[in-house]
């Protein structure tokens, strides 16, 4: 009995103490009530509530919302056919630039290979006939690679890139593993679309 009676003094107590909670002055616009509202029972509410029991208004205007939606563009596309907006500082697969004039960009300086994170850049060099600098070899092992756009961002003639290529999956490993001759095929093959994305990124820089 004595039980029973502390059981409902402490259900009786529990409203009056969360309300001296919320109006505490010191408290006051530091919280958000997130208890559920009690419901009010004056005619109306009460009417209404009767109403949406019985004629089922709530599942009828879930089945309005989701009729009007069937008239609405849909927010998906039909990938491959379709292909959403990319970004012109989207990082998609490596290529090595060209001049017009077709000569290589790159003049081995070697500072995209000592700033790549994941160590996937392999560079060796040699002297030209003319002097100038360029490279015998240059690798990129893409399952190393993280696409961080250092080597890019470190490149001071624009010869490494990462263009807006993001469909090239393979099925094997050896695939993915880049040479100077695929790289440069890649910047032969987007070249306009990465020389538009430079250009558009240029006035951020
Ligand atoms: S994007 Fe980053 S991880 Fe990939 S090759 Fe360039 S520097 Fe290395
Ligand atoms: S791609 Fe750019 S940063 Fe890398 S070696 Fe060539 S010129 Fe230097």
């Amino acid at each position: 009995m004595a039980a029973l009676k502390l059981f409902s003094l402490q259900r009786s107590a529990a409203p009056m103490m969360r309300s001296a909670v919320l109006l505490a002055p010191q408290q006051r616009g530091c919280y958000k009530i997130v208890t559920p509202k009690e419901s009010d029972m004056s005619f109306k509410d009460i009417t209404d509530r009767a109403a949406a029991t019985m004629f089922w208004t709530e599942l009828f205007r879930g089945f309005g919302v989701t009729l009007a939606h069937i008239f609405k563009e849909p927010a998906t596309i039909n990938y491959p056919f379709e292909k959403g907006p990319l970004s012109p500082r989207f990082r998609g697969e490596h290529a090595l630039r060209r001049y017009p004039s077709g000569e290589e960009r790159c003049i081995a300086c070697k500072l995209c290979e000592a700033i790549c994170p994941a160590q996937a850049i392999t560079i060796e060099a040699e002297e030209r006939a003319d002097g100038s600098r360029r490279t015998t070899r240059y690798d990129i092992d893409m399952t190393k690679c993280i696409y961080c756009g250092f080597c890019q961002e470190a490149c001071p003639v624009d010869a490494i890139v990462e263009g807006p290529n993001f469909e090239f999956s393979t099925e094997t490993h050896e695939e993915l593993l880049y040479n100077k001759e695929k790289l440069l095929n890649n910047g032969d093959k987007w070249e306009s679309e990465i020389a538009s994305n430079i250009q558009a990124d240029h006035p951020y820089r």
